[in-house]
């Protein structure tokens, strides 16, 4: 029985990951037939610059040693240091890693930064941990990458699992490791850090942010506007519970809600913080909240709503639940939450994407001023970063939806199309060396 169920776990993984890297090089070809790309560049931009693969110890609360598997996988720097997260969960492997590292290339190129584009993770269930042992395993695994990390090289955040108390661990070893005289000039090697250990106000929230700006941008070009709208969210993790707080704010109503433990339904709207504080208190599980009722999981995707937003892993918008979808938009708050079936249903429904490389672009982006920050020695309160946020946003959603609309294509391709672009350009005024 053991066995099977290995197999039948590596099969799902298998499904996953084939996925991921499929849907991304699908989409990459789309945006380059598009833009009619230089060849040279397409092959450059087909295939990740690097790849590791870490196999390291830790010692268990027990005593017994365990060897963990971690992965970073750089894309492409073209355009600055390599920048994307640490993700802690059994879906973490190489072909996902080379997906998701791909899709930070195309995201920091959207949103105009000084980066490429890298992904990375340990292959673990963090629930089977205790915290001890994950500080061990993060700093183990830190001590492994030494150098192929760096602030100007490689930049990792938080992502699925991960946090800002992971970062610290991160920041803490990779420092520690340097010679006195350079410690503090090395905080940036990671973002997301906690605010007292160099970290940004706002960052936190960044990302649900900008997932929240992106659906107000698009029912604003409607004339529409958030109130009483009915969302539901997949994930109420940091993105999720972000975008839901900022939803609510302007009026509108979470009427369903999913995370790995079940899915609460009320059509009346579930309140988002005291789903908050009931998820906190029971280590981020809402299933069991008394305000909302539980339905099949596989029925979560079919709720009535107006807007739809995927916030948990890859692969969730798929040919089985995509014709379920009643939303007119859904707004990606994962990275690649649709897969290329699921889009082609959605598209033909008339529903709109935001594609996830601008919808979730709002964490990467807060990370750059953090990095900013702790290279310039500066700080900023609150409301200065989230007005930049804003800004930077409203920015890009406008190039990726004129661009959309000029071109009479989907979001998607366009904000594919104004990425690779920028990179394209970058590599023909450089050239290839040597
Ligand atoms: P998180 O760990 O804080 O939360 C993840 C949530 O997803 C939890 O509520 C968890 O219960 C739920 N979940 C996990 N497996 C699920 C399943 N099978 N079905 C339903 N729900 C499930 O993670 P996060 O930081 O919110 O990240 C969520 C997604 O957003 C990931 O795809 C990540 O790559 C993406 N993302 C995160 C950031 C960021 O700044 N944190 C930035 C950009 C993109």
């Amino acid at each position: 029985m053991e066995i099977m169920t290995e197999e039948l776990n590596s099969k799902t993984k298998n499904i996953l990951k084939r996925g991921m890297m499929d849907n991304v090089m699908e989409q990459f070809n789309r945006a380059a037939n598009h833009i009619h790309l230089n060849p040279n560049i397409r092959k450059i931009l087909s295939i990740t610059n690097n790849e590791l693969v870490i196999h390291f110890p830790v010692k268990m609360d027990n005593g017994d040693v365990e060897i963990f598997r971690g992965y970073r996988v750089q894309h492409n720097n073209a355009l600055g240091p390599y920048k994307g997260g640490l993700r802690y969960h059994p879906t973490v492997d190489i072909d996902a890693a080379r997906a998701l590292a791909m899709w930070m290339t195309w995201k920091t190129s959207l949103a105009g930064l000084p980066y490429g584009g890298g992904k990375g993770g340990i292959q673990l269930d963090p629930s089977k941990y205790s915290q001890g042992e994950l500080e061990r395993i993060t700093r183990r695994f830190t001590f492994a990458l030494a150098d192929n990390i760096g602030p100007e090289h490689d930049i990792p955040a938080p992502d699925l699992n991960t946090n800002s108390q992971t970062m610290a661990w991160i920041a803490d070893t990779y420092m520690s490791t340097r010679p006195p005289a350079e410690r503090s000039a090395n905080q940036h090697v990671v973002t997301g850090k906690p605010i007292e250990s160099g970290g940004l106000e706002g960052r936190d929230r960044a990302t649900g942010f900008g997932v929240y700006l992106n659906i107000k941008f698009w029912l604003n070009s409607k004339n529409e506007t958030l109130q009483g709208k009915r969302f539901i969210v997949q994930g109420f993790g940091n993105v999720g519970y972000w975008a839901a707080y900022f939803l609510e704010q302007e009026g509108a109503k979470l009427v369903a809600v999913q995370d790995v433990f079940g899915s609460l339904y009320n059509p009346e709207g579930i309140q988002v913080e005291k789903l908050y504080n009931y998820s906190t208190s029971n280590k981020g599980n809402i299933a069991g909240f008394p305000e909302a009722s539980i339905i099949d999981k596989h029925d979560f995707f079919g709720v009535d709503c107006d807007i739809c937003i995927p916030a948990a892993l890859g692969n969730q918008i798929t040919k089985e639940s995509a014709p379920n979808i009643k939303a007119r938009l859904v707004a990606e708050g994962a990275n690649g939450p649709t897969d290329v079936e699921g889009e082609k249903i959605l598209l033909a429904k008339g529903i709109t994407i935001i594609p996830d490389i601008l919808c979730n672009s709002g964490g990467v982006i807060a990370s750059y001023f953090e990095w900013l920050q702790n290279r310039s020695g500066d700080m900023w309160p609150i409301d200065e970063v989230m007005d930049k946020l804003e800004k930077k946003l409203k920015n890009s959603f406008d190039k990726v939806y004129e661009y959309a609309k000029n071109e009479g294509i989907d979001m998607r391709t366009a904000a594919y199309c104004i990425a690779i672009t920028r990179i394209e350009k970058a590599y023909v005024q450089r050239g290839i060396f040597p």
